[in-house]
């Protein structure tokens, strides 16, 4: 943190220096304050915030976790387009921003979202916003490809503004944080706009060659009013005209000109608006005086002043030297003789056709650029005393030394930062490989560890301090997470004792706990573990899902509902099939409800229980607004919410044939013997099914879970009683209640007697607490083995609970103790080693996508 404060401390004063001398675009490049903390949280805001530990304020670039979670996060719900959302800095005076820095959230390996694209939008009053657009137009910048890099963009044109906004461009439900730096320097010059007639075109040989201002922020008419733009964009036209600084540009392309012909009153009045009264020493105009063509720098200036609301009578007028020899463009400084103002109006007189200005540039009171007062130019100076020479030559040699400095300066913070990096990564490397060494050293002696540990915990309650488990986190309180998980194994082994493994088909609380609480109405406690966090989720949810505009969250009358069977019972309550009178009229229309007809519609109904507690109450509003966001053909269709009134309900489409797991059991595989037959035309038979209709279903849930990671959603509870089965084999994914987007599921943890599905769970899951898509795909493998053997047997049904458990720690280890889960008979070899077997590899990163799994079925059916 030291560090940091030195480098800033130096920048600040590298910033006073050269902002003294010019404003230029390479050297004005410091952080301005987000990642040192120079910026307040309290000049951090933003549209939305996700929850109070990913508010604006977190929005830092480098920022390490901290007591938040790691970057800002918008809702994504509570925007439906999700276009508006943004971050915004107030700078607190004007800045030259030369440069943004993005960065997304990782949480130290917990999160994985990152803005990929992004605009900028900025103000310098807090009142007129302009969007930022590069040179050609293009207002989207290519932001992040992961949650670690920093990305820098040079702003090209770079913008002078107090508030800056950067607004993630994405897909409406995708989840996005972000971490921002502004790098530029103070914009000491203090000019708020400025208003010139529109700059025209030259035809030059049969070339046509604009000098409009292109990069003009404010309104265009004939004049150009309330911006800033080319003139003050930091870069100087070059002595050709034709030729300018920016590859791929137009002739003329870095100058604003006029033709002389076109401004019958002889000169060109510009006016330039500051942000307050200053005291005006001079004025710098970069001209080009390429006279063979046309062009020449002016021959006279005169500059008039306004404080109030009035020009002054007594204006200041300045007669350069017109140079009649060297055709170079430059810098002519208008001396304005210490004039008070807070507006200018200076006319520039043509001494050819053309006058071509590229920049202006203000020095005032403190702002002064230190040359012009020195020197003690009079009002009125007399031809052949060109200021502007003396001033450059007499800086030459201390500007050299000062960037001399500035580089020795520069050099010394990156080996320092170099240095301190390398430190880090040892620092890391070294607490990781302690980690694993007593992690590995723990798992041995697993076991024995449960049943002591599980018997004075039990009594304990809680009391975490001499846990062995937590030392072996020292660095991270999310690793301590896990080390409650483990040590509450035990306790779900016992309670889970009547499951046990099962041989037959199960009942629908195959793999989870019938007495026990599912682990979505657990006692789920935030991180914070503060009950005001627990009642925020419960009002944000009911906020956002009242407040969106989302219209599949319509209510629906009750009493239109009818009731019709019950269906089976999930863990929020019972589900039942009703008849819902007219709710075709209030469906999209793009809802695949096939029978469009006036008798009321079947559906689903799933309830929640009266005696639910907040966190169940809380998971089914969640379940709500995750799945009223999903539009995929192979996830469950919410067409309507009954919320205004106790019992909650959810409506759903009806999937004829229940849930997979049952549906399954109930059948026998058709042998390939008997799939020949079908072929010559036998009906498959009720109660068997052919291996291609199994791998097929199998395609359609790697469809909707490829959906699924499309967003950036981790189910979390992928498996086949999740799993629904409408007509003609259609899968569907249900059962959200589990899921959480990356970063929510950081602030949940598991306490209590909470049952988990460990039979389906990634051993990083059931270690670490850590849920990721890669953990979603060990389920989905874990489903497909399911599948394959048609659920007529619980996942690793000759093991106990510990010994699954145990397991997991050999899958840690890797030392080829794990036991893996059979090769279902009618698994082709090549099924089950590349893809079922790929999606148990201990290392995440080597697990296919769900991208890969669907193509790779997809082929497999082929
Ligand atoms: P859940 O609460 O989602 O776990 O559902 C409990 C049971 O109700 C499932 O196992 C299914 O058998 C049944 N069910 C749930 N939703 C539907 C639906 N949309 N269509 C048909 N049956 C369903």
């Amino acid at each position: 943190m030291k560090v940091r404060q030195i480098s800033h401390h130096v920048f600040v004063i590298l910033l006073a220096v050269t902002v003294r001398s010019q404003v230029n675009p390479e050297m004005c490049r410091y952080p301005l304050g987000m990642t040192g903390g120079q910026i307040q949280d309290e000049d951090i805001s933003a549209s939305s915030q996700w929850s109070e530990s990913t508010a604006a304020r977190f929005g830092r670039l480098d920022l390490d976790n901290g007591d938040g979670d790691g970057a800002w996060c918008p809702d994504i719900m509570s925007e439906p387009d999700g276009l508006k959302e943004y971050l915004q800095v107030d700078l607190r005076s004007l800045h030259f921003i030369t440069l943004v820095g993005t960065q997304g959230r990782h949480a130290d390996g917990m999160g994985n979202e990152f803005a990929q694209r992004y605009r900028i939008k900025y103000s310098r009053d807090g009142t007129n916003w302009v969007g930022w657009h590069d040179r050609k137009g293009s207002q989207v910048i290519e932001g992040n490809r992961n949650a670690y890099d920093v990305v820098l963009k040079d702003l090209e044109p770079p913008i002078i503004a107090r508030f800056v906004r950067f607004m993630p461009v994405t897909d409406p439900s995708m989840i996005v944080c972000m971490r921002v730096e502004l790098y530029g320097c103070e914009w000491l010059d203090g000019l708020m706009s400025y208003s010139i007639p529109e700059g025209q075109e030259m035809i030059y040989r049969g070339l046509d060659v604009y000098f409009n201002d292109s990069v003009y922020d404010g309104a265009s008419a004939e004049r150009l009013t309330k911006g800033l733009g080319q003139l003050t964009d930091g870069t100087w036209g070059l002595d050709d005209f034709l030729h300018s600084h920016i590859y791929g540009m137009w002739p003329g392309y870095d100058y604003v000109g006029w033709n002389n012909k076109s401004l019958p009153k002889g000169y060109v009045e510009m006016i330039f608006e500051f942000d307050r009264i200053r005291n005006f020493t001079s004025m710098k105009v970069h001209c080009n005086n390429m006279f063979s063509r046309g062009v020449r720098m002016f021959r006279q200036a005169t500059c008039y002043f306004r404080s109030g609301s009035d020009w002054e009578g007594d204006p200041v007028t300045f007669r350069p030297t017109v140079d009649r020899v060297s055709q170079g463009a430059r810098f002519i400084t208008v001396s304005l003789g210490d004039r008070t103002a807070s507006a200018i109006k200076c006319r520039f007189h043509f001494s050819d056709l053309w006058m071509l200005f590229s920049e202006v540039a203000f020095q005032s009171g403190s702002a002064e650029y230190n040359t012009s007062r020195k020197h003690g130019h009079p009002t009125n100076t007399l031809p052949g005393e060109d200021p502007t020479h003396k001033v450059d030559d007499s800086n030459t040699r201390i500007l050299i030394g000062c960037l001399v400095a500035i580089i020795a300066i520069l050099l010394t913070i990156i080996v320092i930062i170099l240095w301190r990096q390398v430190w880090q990564k040892m620092l890391e490397k070294a607490s990781r490989r302690l980690l694993d060494d007593e992690l590995t050293a723990r798992l041995a002696v697993q076991t024995q560890a449960f049943s002591s540990h599980h018997s004075s915990l039990s009594s304990e309650s809680g009391s975490t301090s001499n846990s062995t488990y937590e030392r072996i986190f020292p660095l991270c309180s999310d690793y301590q997470e896990p080390s409650r998980l483990i040590r509450k194994l035990p306790e779900f082994a016992q309670s889970t004792e009547h499951i046990g493994p099962s041989t037959s088909c199960r009942g629908l609380a195959s793999g989870v706990s019938d007495g026990a609480p599912h682990y979505a109405e657990a006692d789920i406690i935030s991180l914070q573990e503060s009950s005001d966090s627990s009642t925020y989720s419960i009002t944000a949810v009911n906020m956002n899902l009242f407040a969106g505009s989302d219209s599949s969250m319509r209510e629906f009358p009750r009493d239109k509902l009818t009731f019709k069977e019950k269906l089976g019972e999930g863990q929020f309550g019972e589900v039942h099939l009703c008849e819902a009178e007219g709710i075709q009229d209030s469906l999209d229309e793009d809802l695949s409800i096939e029978e469009k007809s006036d008798s009321p519609l079947l559906v689903a109904v799933k309830t929640l229980r009266e005696d639910a507690n907040k966190n169940a109450r809380n998971d089914f509003l969640k379940e709500i607004r995750i799945m009223s966001r999903l539009r995929d053909p192979n996830i469950v269709r919410l067409l309507a919410v009954c919320v205004d009134t106790d019992p909650l309900c959810m409506i759903t489409e009806y999937m004829e044939n229940g849930d997979l797991n049952q549906f399954l059991c109930n059948l026998r595989l058709k042998e390939a013997v008997d799939e020949n037959k079908m072929d010559r035309g036998e009906k498959e038979g009720e109660s068997m099914i052919s291996y291609s209709k199994l791998i097929g279903m199998a395609v359609q849930i790697s469809s909707g879970m490829k959906y699924l990671s499309s967003l950036n959603f981790v189910h979390r509870d992928l498996a086949t009683r999740n799993c629904l089965v409408g007509k003609n084999y259609t899968i569907k994914i249900a059962d959200f209640g589990m899921s959480r987007n990356l970063y929510r599921g950081d602030y949940y943890r598991i306490q209590g007697r909470a049952v988990l599905p460990i039979r389906w769970m990634s051993w990083e899951s059931i270690l670490l607490g850590k849920f990721t898509m890669a953990s979603d795909v060990w389920a989905f493998g874990v489903t497909l083995w399911e599948i394959l053997t048609l659920c007529k047997k619980q996942p690793y049904s000759q093991l106990s609970d510990e010994q699954v458990i145990e397991n997991t720690g050999e899958f840690f280890r890797d030392q080829g103790k794990q036991v893996y889960l059979p090769k279902p008979l009618c698994c082709p070899d090549r099924v089950y080693n590349e893809l079922m077997l790929g999606c148990w590899r201990r290392n995440a990163k080597q697990r296919p996508s769900f991208q890969e799994i669907h193509t790779q079925l997809t082929e497999t059916l082929a």
